[in-house]
């Protein structure tokens, strides 16, 4: 496979990505509506446990939703033709690499490096 040959294929796997999330949110939206429309007409009884749910929901659609910003920077990324190079070296990340993680910003050496000054 050619490296535009994987950059297509990462690209058209983040379009569906994007699709599949936004979708998510919209449902998600969606059941809150419904939810809020519920707790209008019941009584208080339940409201502990679905302020529960809500907030789970929003902690949910703020992985969503920062998911949704990754992929548009990649694909960004891709349509400037600076997509799959390393931001500390500038040299390409391996394919392998890509394809197994499409929002990898560092190739492998810069990655492990970076982890060692973790610890
Ligand atoms: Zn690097």
């Amino acid at each position: 496979m050619t490296k535009r040959e994987t950059v297509e294929k990462i690209r058209k796997i983040l379009l569906e990505e994007k699709a599949k999330i936004l979708a998510k949110l919209e449902r998600a939206r969606e059941e809150q509506n419904a939810a809020r429309e519920k707790q209008a007409v019941g009584d208080e009884v339940d409201s502990a446990v679905e302020m529960e749910m809500e907030n789970l929901k929003v902690a949910l659609s703020g992985m969503e939703v920062q998911r949704l910003r990754q992929i548009e920077e990649a694909l960004r990324k891709i349509e400037e033709g600076t997509y799959g190079y390393c931001e500390e070296c500038g040299e390409p990340i391996e394919e392998g690499r890509l394809l197994a993680k499409p929002f990898a910003t560092l190739c492998i050496s810069c990655k492990e490096a970076k982890e060692r000054q973790k610890f």
